[in-house]
């Protein structure tokens, strides 16, 4: 019933194991890395390590009664906080409840977890309410924070728990695990393997949505755009608010690869050509600006406004081409 390891995370797991081992796992463990290196994989790999009756350095057992708890995702002594429905936070009351939850005796008397993901995403309040958990720890409580986004968590809770930094894999790993994993979408996820960041969960689940196809599509659409064969609202009109997110992934890797080429760099993965020709300066500009945008778009904005925004400026940077 493992969730399954990543070869590339064996280096961290034994490091764990060895500290499990010597009984000097730390109260809390902050566990970061990209997005799609599998880091709650690793969480959750843990904490049914922790709360198996019959663990080895692999992991859980997969069998006991403890275990079968977990599959069934009832196990007492495990908490999961996250973001509830819609909200962008994760709020005061359920790391109160969290807690009050840690600080409960175990019901099968070994060890209390709470994980809580994506943990940058704790409000002020619910980050402060984690303190006195993390200055005394009750015995047996260990807190899995899991984030890809270390910097946005406050340094006072940051500072009192241990990194667990999940590497990403080599290429070759990503490849092998790829397709192991999804042999009928492997050659694709590789080929967006360079956009995801190296990450293989992360590209499979583009290749998983289409994104290949959205990446050209929306290279068409910055040629035109550039070159007034397209209008703004048929710009727009292919990008739903919910798109923000993956608008902020795509147009940035399309603009990298349009300044490797323009430099004489060979493009990286899948990067159909698009925006050949426009001037240097106004695209790096174009490249900053969305990296603000990226750390905006973690706070309530108005994504329309946003997508309208970025196809607006993409214009003004045709119109300084040549
Ligand atoms: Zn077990």
């Amino acid at each position: 019933m493992n969730t399954q390891q990543f070869p590339w995370q064996e280096q961290l797991w034994s490091r764990l194991q060895l500290q499990w081992a010597g009984d000097r796992l730390p109260h809390a463990l902050l566990v970061t890395g990209s997005t799609g290196v599998g880091k709650q994989a690793l969480a959750e790999n843990l904490a049914a390590q922790l709360l198996c009756q019959a663990p080895d350095n692999a992991g859980a057992c997969g069998k006991c009664a403890a275990c079968k708890l977990l599959e069934a995702g009832s196990h007492p002594d495990l908490r999961h906080v996250t973001r509830v429905e819609d909200s962008r936070q994760i709020r005061i009351d359920s790391v109160r409840a969290l807690t009050e939850f840690m600080g409960m005796k175990s019901q099968y008397g070994g060890y209390r977890i709470g994980l809580i993901y994506p943990a940058d995403t704790m409000n002020a309040n619910a980050a402060n309410s984690l303190l006195k958990t993390l200055e005394e720890p009750p015995a047996g409580a260990v807190l899995i924070l899991v984030t890809d986004r270390p910097s946005a968590i406050p340094a006072t809770v940051r500072s009192r728990c241990q990194q667990a930094v999940v590497p990403a894999p080599t290429r070759d790993q990503a490849l092998t695990w790829l397709r192991s994993q999804a042999p009928d979408l492997a050659e694709r996820a590789a080929a967006l393997l360079p956009m995801a960041g190296g990450a293989p969960l992360r590209a499979l689940s583009y290749a998983q949505q289409d994104v290949d196809q959205r990446l050209s599509q929306l290279a068409g659409l910055l040629d035109n755009l550039a070159t007034g064969r397209a209008t703004l609202p048929e710009a727009t009109g292919d990008w739903k608010k919910d798109d923000l997110a993956l608008l902020l992934d795509l147009l940035p890797f399309l603009v990298q690869q349009v300044i490797r080429r323009s430099t004489g760099l060979p493009v990286e993965g899948i990067a159909p050509s698009c925006g050949d020709g426009l001037d240097p300066r106004a695209l790096h500009e174009y490249l900053a600006y969305m990296y603000n945008y990226r750390a905006l778009a973690e706070r309530p904005i108005n994504a329309e406004l946003a997508i309208e925004d970025l196809f607006i400026r993409w214009q003004r940077v045709g119109r300084r081409a040549a």
